[in-house]
């Protein structure tokens, strides 16, 4: 088998070529924390692995930002992938990091990645589909042996499938191992049966102990099903899936293979979120530096039209999040009055569903001065956020991992959370444990327990010496990838062997 020409991948038993698969990767193309995990793992995996690349589909959006990408394969198929139409390949090189990108203007030359505000793409199942087998041909189109194909989410979960009942005639394939990563539980991929054959899914696999769940065609039940591991985001996500709660009708299976499950906690790209070398605040700042925090808070209530009162005595609280059930966004909405009148003044950032966006909205209105509602996917507000609040809320329902408690902590903003998946993890409640504490937490899914749980927060926030004690903690924390990386070069080591 060819190593690849270009930076030669070589393959001893020592050293291990890994491929990732993702269907986003900051910073080309994002939509939530997938597309950090898949952008800061591969640079924390760059030193310890032989070779590292990143593939994803090349959307409209990477088109447009000027990237530059080359060429590298045109025309690529793969006979025993059905119908696979054929398609090209291009390539960019960030961070040390070759990322390519599959072509296919038909399924990805669109406005958005998986869907519009009314409501995900029809054919999604078949643009993902196409991703998978795309992902595959490629490699042996190329020739490039990769030992880890590691997938990620329901958009990649096809991949084992074609490349165990497929491609098992291909000699090319069988020394690949397949890592199946879990972000999100809750999103499986269930698609209509009558897709079937456009998937190139046999009937003989539609069935409970295969690829259906409940008269639909499941994505993820192929990773699970047929990767040489799974993995989940975070230890305590790793635990609570295999509960009924949790499980999202998956647990069965997910027992079934506990096995071969893992959890894997996240970790924080401190290149991309350190408030000392962030170039979207600003004042950029480091631990103790509390008048430049100030500086920040001020800009960032001017950014998003808030008055700023004389010494910014008052609290700022920030969210950033998905608008979704899971996020707990009716918790907050809730809790909005309260805060308000406890004297906080709280910036949301923030796109999804309608409803919440409509309650948050009827917020903004109630409390023009006090309640800033921005309805965009905006990057550079999210690090000003980070920065200027004091307060950062994550009222999760479940949280496979979160990284935005991680992000706080780093920018000294304390987190509140619900203590649930990987928020359980990180953050230990101040009032608990008084010499490690690094936040407040809360247990049950309800607007009073919240509530609580911020007052206890504002409360300290009013003892200058307890606050900034408790800042200077939380901004000495260590969640980089470091530690994830090295516990994934083992999991890759085990399937391998
Ligand atoms: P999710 O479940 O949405 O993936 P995570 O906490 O794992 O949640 O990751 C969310 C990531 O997306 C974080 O980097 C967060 O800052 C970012 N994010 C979420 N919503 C927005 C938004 N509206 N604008 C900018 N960044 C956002």
């Amino acid at each position: 088998m060819l190593r690849l020409k270009d930076n030669s991948l070589s393959s001893s038993k020592k050293s291990l070529n890994v491929l990732f698969v993702s269907s986003e990767v900051a910073p080309y193309a994002k939509t939530g924390g997938l597309a950090d995990v898949a952008s800061a793992l591969p640079k924390a995996l760059m030193h310890r692995v032989a070779n590292i690349r990143v593939i994803m589909p090349l959307y409209r959006c990477i088109r447009k930002s000027g990237y530059s990408l080359y060429k590298i394969a045109a025309g690529v198929t793969h006979p025993l992938l059905g119908n696979l139409p054929h398609f090209d390949v291009y390539a960019n090189h960030q961070h040390g990091i070759e990322t390519y990108f599959i072509e296919h203007r038909k399924y990805f030359d669109r406005d958005e990645l998986y869907g519009t505000s009314r409501g995900d793409y029809p054919d999604n199942a078949v643009r993902f589909s196409f991703f998978s087998k795309a992902v595959l041909a490629f490699l042996k189109t190329r020739d490039i042996s990769f030992d880890i194909i590691h997938c990620h989410d329901w958009q990649t979960a096809l991949v084992p499938f074609y490349r165990r009942f497929k491609l098992d005639n291909d000699p090319f394939y069988q020394n690949m191992r397949v890592l199946y990563t879990v972000h999100n539980l809750a999103y499986q991929g269930q698609f209509h049966r009558w897709l079937l054959g456009r998937l190139d899914i046999p009937k003989k696999f539609f069935n409970m102990h295969a690829l259906e769940f409940y008269r639909k065609i499941n994505f993820m039940k192929s990773g699970i099903l047929y990767a040489d591991a799974v993995n989940t985001v975070s230890k305590g996500y790793a635990r609570e899936i295999l509960t009924e709660e949790y499980g999202c009708g998956l647990h069965g299976l997910l027992k079934a293979r506990k096995e071969y499950l893992f959890g894997i906690t996240n970790g924080a790209d401190y290149s991309e979120w350190d408030p000392m070398i962030d170039p979207y605040i600003k004042e950029q700042y480091s631990i103790g530096s509390h008048k430049a925090k100030e500086d920040d808070k001020r800009d960032l209530l001017e950014s998003v039209g808030l008055p700023a009162e004389e010494g910014l005595a008052r609290p700022v609280i920030g969210v950033i999040a998905r608008f979704a059930w899971q996020k707990g966004i009716d918790l907050l909405v809730d809790i909005i009055d309260d805060l308000v009148a406890l004297g906080a003044q709280v910036v949301i950032l923030g796109k999804g569903e309608a409803k919440y966006e409509n309650l948050l909205r009827q917020c903004s209105r109630r409390h023009p001065r006090n309640v800033a509602l921005i309805v965009q996917f905006n990057n550079s507000l999210a690090h000003k956020i980070e920065a200027g609040a004091d307060i950062f809320l994550m009222p999760s329902r479940y949280e496979p991992c979160g990284l935005n408690q991680m992000y706080s902590l780093k920018y000294g903003t304390i987190p509140v959370v619900r203590a649930t998946g990987g928020l359980d993890d990180v953050i230990i409640d101040y009032d608990e444990d008084a010499e490690q504490g690094n936040g407040f937490k809360f247990y049950s899914a309800e607007g009073r327990d919240f509530l609580h749980a911020v007052k206890r927060a504002l409360n300290r926030y009013q003892d200058k010496l307890v606050w900034q004690a408790l800042v200077s903690r939380a901004m000495q924390e260590d969640f980089s990838w470091d530690h994830a990386a090295r516990e994934y070069v083992s999991l890759y080591d085990r399937i391998r062997s």
